[in-house]
């Protein structure tokens, strides 16, 4: 399956092969901080099936949880993050920001990472009150 995507902004696009997609929710403290939200939901693609089509991201590196170095790629303009992968690693993995494909109703996510730290709540969702109105 093919799917392409990008920035929020449109100025970084890019497209993947991921066959068959493999997609997983990452619960950890890094998920949740670096995009500013509850979880992380990530599309796997190998780094040769990955290409940008139109401008470079910026490059980030951190230490992730697991002590490993990551490389978090985003367009500062926009703020949308593209990837992470690891360092140093070949080949790599790349770990695509769900958001960003545009066939996002076709990937739904098969696992999770890091359900340690998953906030308690999301097991709820079902059935909380649903606001049609964005807040
Ligand atoms: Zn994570």
């Amino acid at each position: 399956m093919q799917i392409d995507g990008g920035c929020r902004c449109g100025h970084i696009t890019c497209r993947a092969e991921v066959d068959p997609p493999d997609i997983i929710i990452c619960h950890c403290a890094d998920c949740q901080k670096l995009p500013g939200t509850a979880f992380r939901t990530v599309v796997f693609a190998a780094e040769k099936d990955f290409a940008f089509l139109e401008a470079l991201p910026k490059i980030y590196v951190k230490a992730a949880e697991s002590g490993r170095q990551r490389e978090q790629t985003s367009y500062p303009e926009c703020g949308s993050p593209i990837y992470s992968a690891p360092v140093g690693v070949e080949p790599r993995t790349l770990d695509i920001r769900f958001g960003t494909a545009n066939q996002r109703e076709d990937l739904p996510p098969q696992s999770q990472f890091w359900s340690r730290s998953a906030q308690f709540w999301l097991g709820d969702i079902p059935s909380m009150k649903i606001v049609s109105r964005h807040v």
